[in-house]
């Protein structure tokens, strides 16, 4: 049966369901089943064919926070332990639904699999049967030749086993740029802490890389609550930006001698800024409704209109959660007057948590 596959993080398929079912429901359907195995980094919901057509329109990818990739399943396909394990995986595709869309209709074929502890082995065959299904992917015609066919969809084969295979395919304008949302990002090695990945990749996601010069540049002005050792002010920082970093511990020396830091050893409850700045950041560890209603207190003050922040979700029910702190936060904006846009995303470098983009929007 077609429907939706979901690449999520190993340990967050409830959460994913959870608001699977809520967003379905809000545009009003009610999948056939809907299943997310523990611990198999993936959920699937199939679809009757009117909720498919309803749910392709109107889903959207950036509305789910804890999905790294939006697929469209068409079928499932079982091959061979052993043998021309390539020829059959073509074989089977080609009787798959995959061609259902018409030839030359795809623009990049993908074998992968969720991202699991133990997918490591069959991501590495997945890797080794990579070309030699390239060598026979003409014969399926779903590809075509040269560039230019970004617009296109992707087709996906995700492995969830040796044998089984999910085929599907991503809607570029609807799903993640990268192969199971998970953006090869280099560990600058002049970087305080690796959370300064989750940063950039907020950054990525959530302004894309076009917007990116234009929204965060040399002359703009901005405050890091829980700052240390720097790896987010140092984000802020390599963009020219004059940044405050307020936190009890010690900044990273390098990042304190670009000469654009102001550390500040105050508690991020407290601390206030005397002006308002382009940017809020907030990695604080703090419970998520304490954090939400600091960053409303920031946002419907008018110390800055735009914040990135982290909630931590040590919690089960972290969908439910989730939903009650950015409800919060937003209506604690409207009653003061302000609107917000919100944006989250558990991100590929976020563990047991989520990034948020909160902007107000000016009229
Ligand atoms: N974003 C930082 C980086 O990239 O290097 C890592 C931040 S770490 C996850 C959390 C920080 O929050 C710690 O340095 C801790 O000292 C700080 N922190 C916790 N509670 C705080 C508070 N009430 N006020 C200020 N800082 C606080």
């Amino acid at each position: 049966m077609s429907g939706i596959f979901l690449h999520v993080r190993q340990g967050f398929e409830a959460d994913a369901e959870a608001e699977l079912s809520r967003r379905l429901s809000d545009i009003g359907i009610k999948p056939v089943r809907i299943r997310g195995v523990d611990d198999s980094a993936y959920i699937v919901a199939d679809l009757d064919d009117a909720s498919l057509t309803r749910a392709r329109e109107q889903l959207k990818f950036s509305d789910l926070i804890f999905a790294r990739q939006l697929l469209w399943t068409t079928s499932v396909i079982e091959i061979p332990d052993s043998g021309d394990r390539a020829g059959a995986l073509i074989d089977a595709l080609s009787k798959s639904q995959l061609p259902v869309l018409g030839a030359n209709a795809y623009s990049s074929l993908s074998l992968e699999t969720p991202d699991t502890d133990t997918a490591k082995e069959l991501s590495a065959w997945c890797k080794s049967l990579s070309r030699p299904v390239d060598r026979d992917l003409n014969k399926l015609k779903l590809l075509p030749k040269g560039k230019g066919a970004a617009h296109l969809p992707r087709a996906h084969v995700v492995f969830v086993d040796s044998r089984k295979a999910y085929v599907a395919f991503s809607d570029p304008a609807n799903s993640s740029p990268w192969v199971m949302g998970i953006p090869r990002l280099k560990f600058p090695a002049d970087a305080p802490s690796r959370s300064t990945l989750k940063l950039e990749e907020a950054f990525l996601v959530f302004l894309g890389s076009e917007r990116l010069p234009d929204a965060l540049k040399p002359g703009m002005t901005g405050v890091d609550l829980g700052a240390c050792p720097g790896g987010w002010t140092y984000q802020l920082v390599k963009r020219g930006i004059q940044t405050t970093a307020v936190d009890n511990g010690s900044m990273d020396s390098k990042l304190m001698s670009s000469g654009l830091v102001i550390h500040c050893r105050e508690d991020a409850f407290k601390f206030r800024p005397l002006e308002t700045v382009d940017w809020l950041v907030c990695d604080v560890v703090e419970q998520p409704s304490r954090i939400a209603e600091l960053m409303g207190e920031w946002l419907s003050r008018g110390f800055c209109d735009k914040a990135v922040f982290n909630l931590k979700l040590p919690m089960k029910k972290r969908f439910e959660e989730v939903e009650q702190c950015l409800a919060a936060l937003t209506q604690q904006c409207a009653d003061a007057g302000k609107h917000l846009t919100i944006k989250a995303k558990q991100l590929y470098h976020d563990r047991k948590e989520i990034t948020v983009f909160a902007s107000v929007i000016n009229h």
